[in-house]
């Protein structure tokens, strides 16, 4: 099945969401929006805009700390299996780990003192904190999916 195909069945199914294409695959909480990228035929383009949706439908609107993205993202791929499934497209397992991996590896790294390199504390869901030079950094929480590895090349 197509991306665009999917796109029109999302549209006519799920009325209260609304779907915009951009540069990226994301969510967002505060426009209500799910973004996806026009023109793209691929299957992986399929999975990402179900995985978005998923976060959609689970209302996903609030901020949450690093370790509770994680299982937001679990969440939401969960719910992408379930839409695959009414379509008929089954998403590949290992495609869902990888993305779930490289989630993973970002949020690491965001998590990493600039001057140290050691790992910080969040205390709140924008900014880190060093236990050992007391340097603080912010991180976005705007998005809920940072571009995955597919839309990075
Ligand atoms: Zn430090
Ligand atoms: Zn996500």
């Amino acid at each position: 099945m197509r991306q665009e195909e999917v796109v029109a069945k999302i549209k006519s199914e799920y009325k209260n969401i609304s779907l915009e294409p951009a540069d990226n695959y994301y969510w967002s909480p505060s426009e209500n929006k799910v973004f996806y990228v026009l023109n793209n035929n691929s299957i992986e383009a399929v999975w990402a805009l179900l995985h978005e949706v998923g976060h959609a439908l689970l209302d996903h609107t609030k901020y949450f700390s690093d370790i509770e993205l994680v299982k937001i993202e679990v969440e939401a791929w969960n719910k992408a299996e379930e839409l695959a499934s009414d379509l008929d497209i089954e998403i590949d397992e290992d495609h869902i780990q990888d993305c779930l991996d490289s989630y993973r590896d970002w949020l690491h790294k965001r998590s990493l003192c600039p001057d140290c390199d050691l790992s910080g504390v969040q205390v709140n869901t924008k900014t880190y904190v060093c236990i050992f030079c007391h340097k603080r950094w912010s991180v976005t929480s705007e998005r809920f999916c940072r571009p995955y590895r597919l839309q990075n090349k």
